[in-house]
C-alpha cells in the first residue's frame, strides 16, 4: 500500500521496468498481452522504443504553441542533458550543416522537403538501460506503484477559474483513493481514450487532433545507407499530386526490425533498431504517413484510424505485409512471392496479403507517389521487393484546454505528453513533464489560479 502522504506518487498500470518484456521480441509472435508490455509499464512507450532523441522544436510535438520557441529550445536541452546524465551516447547525427544543405537541395529537386534536426540515437537496448538507471535514481525519492490502473480523477467545486473546481486526487480501479493538490496526467497514446472520457466527464473543453495513417516500409539497408549514415533519420515531406495531401517519412530505423503495437482493441505496426551491431539486420524500415483531418459531420479521427487498422487485423491476423511489386500488379503477396524477394520480412508473423483491400485508395495512392519521388533521391526505395506493412496509425490524442503551464481549467490538474495531444515523441514528452513540474512549483502545488488558457487545435507538424 502506498504512503498516502508521499510527496510524489507515480501510478502506472503496467509493470515495473525490470519486469517488462515483450514475448514477440523473443518468439516473433504477438500474444496480445494486456496491458501491452511495449506501450505500458514504468518508462512508458519509450522504454522499448528506438530511443531517437530528436533535438528540434520543429519535431515531435506542439509545445512551442504553449511556451514559445526559445523556452522550448531550453527545455529540450534540459531534457537531453538528463538522458545524457543517465547514459545516452554523446554522438549526434544530422548536426553537420554542409551535409544537411546538400541533402536538402537533392531532396528539393525531387519535390521533397527535408526537415533536418540533430538526433541522438540510444538504440532499443540502451534506451531501456538509461530508463532503468533513471528508475533506480528515483528509489526512495518518489513512490512508485506499478500494476495500478487509475480509474478516475477526483475533483471538488464547481465552474472554472480561480474560485472554481480543483483537483483533489485520483481513484484507482481497485477503489483506492490518493489525495493530492496537484495531479499530472500522462497516459500516453495508450491511455488517451481513457483521458478523453475523463475530460468529457469533467467538462474540460477538448479539440480533436488529426490521425496519421500509412504503412511501414522495409528496404535493404544499403538503399538508404548514404543518407542514414549522415542524418540517421531524414524527415522528408511530400505533397501528393493527385490529392495534394501531405505525406511524410517517420521513425526511420537503419538496420532495424519492424514491430507491432498492441492497443488492446487494435494492433498497428511500428519499428525499432538496436545500437549493438550484433543485433542489427540487413534491412531499414520507416513509416510513410498521410495526415488525415476529418470533416463534419463525423469528427472522430481516432475511431477512423482504428477502423482501418482493425480491417487489417481482421484480414491479416494483425498485420499484413505486401511487396510493392505485387501491389502495383494488383495481386496479393504470398509466402512464396515474399521468399523470391530480396527483402526478408523482419516482422516474422506478418501475414502476406493485399493492402488494397484495407487502405483507402487515397492513402495508397499518396504513399506510392511518395515512394516514387523518394526513389529518384534514393534509388531502390520503390523497388519491386520493397515491403509495405499495414497499417501504421499514429493517433494524436485530443487536446484538452491547457494554459502555458499545461494546467487544465481544473486547478491543479495538469496534462502532459502524447496522451494530452501536445507531444508525439520522447524529447517533447519529457520537456512537457518539465513544464508541468516547474509550473506546479511556481504555483505552490497547484493552488494558484490558472494562467490565460487557449484551446490550440492541430496545426500540422513533424515527428
Ligand atoms: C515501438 C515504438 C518506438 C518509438 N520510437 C520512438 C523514437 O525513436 N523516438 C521518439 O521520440 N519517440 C518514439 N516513440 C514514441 C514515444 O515512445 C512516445 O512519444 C513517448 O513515450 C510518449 O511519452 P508519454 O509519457 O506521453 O506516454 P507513454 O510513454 O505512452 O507513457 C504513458 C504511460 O501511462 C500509462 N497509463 C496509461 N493510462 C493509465 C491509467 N489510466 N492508469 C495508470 N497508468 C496509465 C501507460 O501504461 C504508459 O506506461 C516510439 C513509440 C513506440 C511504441
Amino acid at each position: 500500500m502506498a504512503d498516502q502522504n508521499a510527496d510524489v506518487l507515480l501510478l502506472e498500470k503496467g509493470c515495473d521496468i525490470r519486469a517488462r518484456g515483450c514475448p514477440a521480441r523473443r518468439t516473433g509472435r504477438c500474444v496480445h498481452c494486456d496491458p501491452c508490455d511495449i506501450t505500458c509499464g514504468w518508462g512508458g512507450a519509450g522504454a522499448f522504443s528506438d530511443g531517437k532523441l530528436t533535438l528540434s522544436p520543429e519535431v515531435g510535438g506542439w509545445l512551442e504553441d504553449y511556451v514559445g520557441r526559445e523556452t522550448l529550445e531550453g527545455l529540450i536541452a534540459d531534457a537531453d542533458a538528463v538522458y545524457r546524465r543517465y547514459g545516452a551516447p554523446e554522438r549526434l547525427f544530422g548536426d553537420n550543416d554542409e551535409d544537411v544543405s546538400e541533402w536538402r537541395l537533392r531532396a528539393l529537386r525531387q519535390g521533397l522537403k527535408l526537415v533536418a534536426s540533430p538526433i541522438r540515437h540510444m538504440g532499443t537496448e540502451r534506451c531501456t538501460e538509461v530508463l532503468t538507471r533513471m528508475r533506480d535514481a528515483l528509489e526512495g525519492r518518489v513512490q512508485v506503484l506499478t500494476d495500478t490502473l487509475v480509474d478516475s480523477l477526483l475533483v471538488a467545486g464547481e465552474g472554472n477559474g480561480s474560485e472554481g473546481r480543483r483537483v483533489t486526487g485520483v481513484r484507482t480501479a481497485d477503489g483506492d483513493e490518493f489525495r493530492a493538490a496537484a495531479v499530472v496526467v500522462a497516459p500516453g497514446r495508450e491511455g488517451a481514450g481513457w483521458f478523453l472520457a475523463e475530460a468529457r466527464r469533467l467538462q474540460i473543453p477538448v479539440a480533436n487532433n488529426a490521425v496519421d495513417i500509412g504503412v511501414r516500409v522495409e528496404v535493404p539497408a544499403v538503399v538508404l545507407e548514404e543518407v542514414t549514415a549522415q542524418l540517421y533519420e531524414p524527415k522528408l515531406l511530400y505533397t501528393s499530386r493527385t490529392f495534394e495531401d501531405q505525406v511524410r517519412t517517420f521513425c526511420m530505423n537503419p538496420r532495424g526490425e519492424v514491430s507491432k503495437e498492441n492497443y488492446g482493441d487494435v494492433v498497428t505496426v511500428n519499428g525499432h533498431s538496436y545500437s549493438d551491431p550484433s543485433r542489427q539486420t540487413l534491412f531499414t524500415n520507416f513509416a510513410l504517413l498521410v495526415s488525415t483531418r476529418f470533416t463534419e459531420p463525423f469528427d472522430e479521427p481516432i475511431i477512423y484510424g482504428k477502423s482501418i487498422a482493425r480491417l487489417a487485423n481482421v484480414l491479416g491476423e494483425d498485420i499484413i505485409v505486401q511487396r510493392l511489386g505485387d501491389l502495383r500488379d494488383g495481386r496479393r503477396s504470398t509466402k512464396q512471392r515474399l521468399e523470391r524477394g530480396v527483402v526478408r520480412p523482419t516482422l516474422r508473423d506478418a501475414t502476406p496479403g493485399d493492402l488494397s483491400f484495407v487502405m483507402p485508395y487515397r492513402h495508397l495512392s499518396d504513399i506510392v507517389e511518395m515512394l516514387d519521388a523518394m526513389d529518384k533521391l534514393l534509388p531502390g526505395v520503390a523497388g519491386r521487393d520493397t515491403l509495405l506493412y499495414g497499417v501504421e496509425v499514429k493517433f494524436y490524442s485530443s487536446r484538452p484546454l491547457l494554459d502555458r503551464g499545461l494546467q487544465t481549467p481544473v486547478k491543479g490538474l495538469y496534462s502532459i505528453g502524447d496522451g494530452a495531444g501536445v507531444t508525439r515523441g520522447v524529447i517533447q514528452a519529457s520537456a512537457s513533464g518539465l513544464i508541468a513540474a516547474r509550473s506546479i512549483l511556481a504555483n505552490g502545488n497547484g493552488r494558484a489560479p490558472a494562467e490565460q488558457a487557449s484551446p490550440l487545435p492541430y496545426a500540422g507538424g513533424v515527428d
